[in-house]
């Protein structure tokens, strides 16, 4: 029997960028994490989908990113699931797949979450059941003040601070839009994708 600990990180990923992934790299280096699964939404539930890349485009960057961290994987299930995404769904479509995949070991979740997504906690589906069944780490943010939301079973929370990271998908959909350029916050081939596709061209969100 094998005792796994694996990091979870949900967004919209509208595009991915070198945030995510520094905060991934940092958080399973400190952790000891063997993996962390990037899961896309389909509908995020608190944001309007109207100006959201289509998921297959938003599956292909993070395909694309994902050569940066071999370490690091994919997964469809909120996709496949479709309608709004509620991450307490997409934690017990991986715990199905786990035991399935590896009937004889147990799994430690490790869900990781910026400043921002972590103080709107208690607006989510479930949000007690979601800290019982796994961790819960805070990542600071610039902009962002780390507020632990009121919630059950919050001072659980594994709060890591990394060196910030100055970068979101809505500055870079700006940058696009105003045809400023994106190089160093998303990979190589990342950009590429964006500009060969036309993403982010029109007004963003
Ligand atoms: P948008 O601006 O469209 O909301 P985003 O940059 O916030 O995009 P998301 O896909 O919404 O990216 O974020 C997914 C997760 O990654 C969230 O938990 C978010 O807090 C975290 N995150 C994203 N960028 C950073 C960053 N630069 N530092 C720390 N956490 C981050
Ligand atoms: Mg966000």
């Amino acid at each position: 029997m094998t005792a796994h600990r694996v990091g979870i990180m949900g967004g919209t990923f509208d595009p991915v960028h070198y945030g995510h992934l520094v905060v991934a790299t940092e958080v399973a280096e400190l952790l000891d994490l063997e993996t962390v699964i990037f899961s896309p939404a389909a509908l995020p539930w608190h944001k309007t989908a109207e100006h959201l890349a289509p998921a297959e485009d938003r599956l292909a960057m993070l395909v694309l990113a994902m050569y940066e961290t071999p370490n690091f994987v994919l997964t469809d299930v909120d996709l496949v699931r479709g309608g709004n995404t509620y991450t307490i769904d997409t934690l017990e479509d991986l715990d199905t797949q786990f035991e399935i995949t590896y009937p004889d070991d147990t799994v430690e979740w490790f869900f990781i979450a910026g400043a921002d997504a972590l103080s709107g906690l208690a607006a989510w589906k479930s949000p007690e059941d979601l800290l019982r069944r796994a961790h819960f780490v805070g990542v600071n943010r610039p902009g962002h003040e780390f507020v632990l939301p009121n919630v059950t079973g919050i001072d659980e929370v594994i709060v890591v601070e990394i060196e910030d990271v100055d970068i979101s998908s809505s500055d870079i959909r700006d940058r696009v839009a105003l045809g400023q350029s994106i190089e160093g916050l998303v990979p190589e081939s990342v950009a590429s994708y964006i500009s060969e596709h036309g993403l982010y061209r029109g007004p963003s969100a």
